[in-house]
C-alpha cells in the first residue's frame, strides 16, 4: 500500500514540474516567433513581383504603403 501512495505523490510531483515548465517555454518560445516571424510587407499593387520587406514602408516605385502578408 505504500509503494501505492510513493508512486502516485512521485507521479504528481512530475506532472506539476513537466506542466510548469513546458508552459513557460512554451509562451517563451511562441512569443519569439511571433516577434521575430512577424508579417511581412509589399506592395498592395503587386509592383515589384511579389518582392517582400521585412519592414512596414511605403512601395519604391508608386509609393503606396506597404501591405501586411503572412507567410505560412
Ligand atoms: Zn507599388
Amino acid at each position: 500500500m505504500r509503494k501505492g501512495i510513493y508512486i502516485l505523490s512521485f507521479a504528481c510531483l512530475f506532472t506539476i514540474g513537466a506542466l510548469s515548465t513546458g508552459c513557460g517555454d512554451c509562451k517563451n518560445s511562441t512569443e519569439q516567433l511571433d516577434g521575430d516571424e512577424s508579417a511581412t510587407y509589399q506592395c498592395p499593387m503587386d509592383c515589384e513581383n511579389g518582392k517582400t520587406y521585412e519592414e512596414a514602408g511605403a512601395c519604391p516605385v508608386c509609393k503606396m504603403d506597404l501591405a501586411e502578408v503572412e507567410n505560412s
